[in-house]
């Protein structure tokens, strides 16, 4: 008897850590994994990934329903497919939801490979003979002559030639230029040249080109001392060898006008993907690269998911940024598996940040990953000057001392630009009864032992929760005593912007947290508008990094306190970074820069190692405690986290889960220990109840053969079918 026609084992976006069985449309064979597939799943319709060929798991009686394909060939193969089969394994996450998360949406949905042809212009025959008669400094004929060297795509254009699109419409009329549509790959590239490298730049920069297959390297240089100029290089040398590229930056730092330096500077199109994108354009970028057409790319977290059948290189700029971590969902790091691509690919992988992780600084100092230091700024650009303003018995006028003002007014005067940081938006932090002690908090999110306070935000007029977003408006009175003195306690952008604008009312003042700009572009405008004339910034971590600035010389730090005594063991590297990310703003080649660190604590730890020994002292001194408490990177966590509306129920599913993992002490290595469950630091938000189970190991092998062990019967506990519960592995929030 002959075997039986294999199945397509699919993997379907569903929360179940398994494949599922469907009869092929025709025969299929190995060369279908990959290929996308419709089925019919109950009473609808999903669009499922074939996995695996095999046997058939038949319960009796039942027959297998049939698959349609919905590509030609497999859409994902190869070491995309084999990296994100890696990853299911690593998260612990069923196959078809990792696929669902790498796959643009509009392929998720199951619409075809979209169309990646560039729309070009050139010059046609009656063009070229016309050209010389054009009429000499017109916008036609300069539009002419550059597309008489060769084709141009219309993103080029518009970075080249202002109001080129009526001036290709009159050539267009008179037959004298035509609109093409060309792979993006046959475009030459007409790259313009940069700054002469100097020599710590060139170290980098032949330390990558010279790299052979897999190389992970760590770009370590303060801010301003030319990190992008190495990317730059390094992704030139890559073209040049006819490989594609693949840069992620943080979603804040991915702006038009890094975009444009990249663009001008590599003279290829580059294939930009944010979450500012509609879902079409999504996915024609990811089948650009697909095809092999886009050869940059540059994107935000999920670009890291990007194809690369020509991959050369791999950017992870500002490494250590949290934006890499996608936080539901399936929880990746993207900067992890950017590495973990890089090896299955063999081509380097370049981290590059002033602040990196500590993890990679373990890494670096492990020799798993090539050093590369840049110690000054590029060019003649100076360091900023430091001062630590110790504020504790000064006035403060909306939390800015005298001598800040000072300082602010000194700096408009002299022409520069001032940034104002507090990392708290909204008017003031808490709304209090002045005669009895109420205090306005969240309904949706505290509990009797922890209440969250609602922030006040309009100037006084609106509460709002920053957990959940509930809004209300301030009460006239007080619903406790209904006396009239409700007042506003403590600082956030919103009121230091109205003092700001109060002092120094000539000038502009520019407001940049979440709260005033929603959307994107909407910020660069604000940007463009500011301009480099004297003027105020104030903002959240926000301003940290995005849109240069050129000429800001002064960046004052007003509101880090907070920060210096939170649990989390990374609050200490979270706000050295954001500090050092902030001052880097201040000063350039032409201008020195100052930074200004208004604080009740002067003497912290934490501040006085920054500032006396810069980001890697306080890395070294950082890493050495986490190695006494046995914290990452010298230990491997994972967090199983639950949440119900009712309030026991995600500590009765964790309590089962913790049995459930003890219960498997012969398969469970000795080393893996469990901590909890407890509540999570915010034990209710939006009406869900929270809590936690903490796994750690000294080492990942431990930690992985654990889960492997445990989940499946998670899984199936009776608990959990009354909460919503998910495990991250590596957490960066606890
Ligand atoms: P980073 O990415 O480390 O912040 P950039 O690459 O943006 O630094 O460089 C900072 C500034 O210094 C830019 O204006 C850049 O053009 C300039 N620059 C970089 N390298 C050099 C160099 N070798 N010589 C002169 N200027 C440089
Ligand atoms: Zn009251
Ligand atoms: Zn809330």
């Amino acid at each position: 008897m002959s075997d039986p026609e294999p199945v397509l084992k699919i993997a379907l976006p569903l929360p179940l850590p398994r494949l599922f069985d469907y009869r092929a449309p025709q025969a299929a064979d190995a060369d279908d994994i990959g290929r996308r597939v419709r089925v019919p799943f109950g009473n609808r319709e999903l669009v499922g990934v074939v996995a695996a060929l095999g046997a058939a798991e038949l319960g009796p009686g039942t027959e297998l329903k049939r698959a349609t394909w919905l590509d030609d060939r497999a859409l994902l193969h190869g070491e995309l497919l084999s990296s994100l089969r890696w990853l299911a394994g690593y998260t612990h996450a069923p196959l078809g939801e990792v696929l669902a998360t790498a796959l643009p949406a509009a392929l998720r949905r199951g619409e075809p490979l979209p169309d990646t042809h560039v729309r070009a212009w050139r010059l046609t025959e009656a063009g070229e003979t016309a050209l010389p008669g054009l009429r000499q400094g017109s916008r036609p004929r300069r539009l002419a002559k550059w597309l008489h060297a060769q084709p141009r795509d219309e993103d080029a254009l518009d970075a080249d030639i202002e109001g080129w699109r009526s001036a290709a419409r009159t050539l267009a009329q008179r037959g004298l230029v035509e609109c093409i549509a060309l792979p993006a790959s046959q475009l030459a590239p007409q790259p313009q040249p940069g700054p002469e490298p100097n020599a710590e730049q060139a170290a980098a920069i032949a330390a990558i080109t010279c790299s052979d297959g897999f190389a992970p390297l760590l770009l370590d240089g303060v801010t301003g001392s030319g990190k992008t100029e190495v990317y730059l290089h390094a992704i030139a040398h890559c073209l040049a060898r006819g490989r594609q590229a693949l840069v992620l930056v943080p979603e804040i730092g991915l702006t038009p006008q890094m975009l444009a330096r990249f663009r001008a500077r590599l003279g290829v199109p580059v294939h930009a993907l944010h979450s500012g994108l509609n879902d079409g354009e999504r996915a024609r970028t990811w089948a650009a690269a697909w095809r092999g057409e886009a050869r940059v790319i540059v994107g935000t977290r999920s670009a890291v998911f990007t194809p690369l059948p020509d991959a050369g290189l791999i950017v992870v700029d500002e490494e250590h940024d949290a934006s890499y971590k996608q936080q539901d969902g399936i929880r990746y790091h993207a900067r992890d598996f950017a590495l973990v691509r890089g090896k299955a690919l063999a081509v380097p992988v370049l981290l590059g940040s002033a602040t990196p992780s500590l993890e990679s600084l373990h890494n670096a100092r492990q020799d798993r990953y090539t050093h590369l230091r840049l110690h000054r700024r590029a060019g003649d650009a100076k360091p900023p000057s430091v001062r630590v303003v110790d504020v504790r018995k000064r006035p403060l006028d909306a939390g800015l001392s005298p001598e800040l003002h000072g300082a602010i007014h000194a700096a408009l005067a002299a022409g520069g630009q001032v940034l104002v940081f507090k990392n708290r938006r909204g008017y003031a932090p808490v709304l209090l009864c002045h005669d009895c002690g109420w205090s306005a908090h969240c309904k949706r999110c505290s509990t009797p032992e922890q209440p969250m306070p609602m922030t006040v935000h309009a100037g006084g007029r609106r509460l709002q929760c920053h957990h959940c977003g509930a809004r209300q408006a301030v009460p006239m009175a007080c619903p406790d005593c209904a006396s009239l003195a409700l007042q506003p306690q403590g600082v956030g952008t919103e009121r230091i912007e109205e003092e700001l604008a109060r002092a120094f009312g000539d000038v502009p003042v520019l407001r940049i947290d979440r709260g005033s700009t929603r959307r994107k572009d909407a910020l660069e405008q604000l940007f463009e508008k500011f301009g480099t004339q004297p003027g105020i910034l104030v903002g959240t971590q926000m301003l940290a990094k995005g849109h240069d600035l050129r000429n800001l010389t002064l960046v004052a730090v007003v509101g880090i306190d907070e920060g210096l005594f939170s649990a989390d063991f990374r609050a200490g590297e979270k706000l050295a970074q954001l500090l050092i990310q902030v001052s880097g703003r201040a000063g350039r080649a032409d201008k020195a820069g100052a930074v200004w660190l208004q604080t009740h604590h002067p003497e912290h730890p934490l501040l006085q190692t920054l500032i006396n020994g810069g980001y890697h002292a306080f890395a070294e001194t950082e890493l050495a405690q986490r190695e006494a408490a046995g914290f990452p990177p010298f230990a491997h966590l994972a967090l199983l986290r639950a949440e119900a509306k009712q309030a026991d129920a995600p500590m009765a599913f964790l309590h089962a889960a913790k049995k459930a993992f003890h219960a498997l002490e012969d398969e469970t290595p000795a080393q893996v220990q469990l901590h909890g469950p407890l509540p999570a630091p915010m034990p209710r938000r939006a009406g869900m109840y929270r809590a936690q189970l903490l796994l750690s190991a000294p080492n990942r092998r431990a930690l992985h053969i654990a889960l492997d062990a445990g989940l499946a019967d998670v899984y199936a506990l009776p608990e959990a079918r009354k909460v919503r519960w998910s495990l991250d592995v590596d957490p960066v929030d606890l």
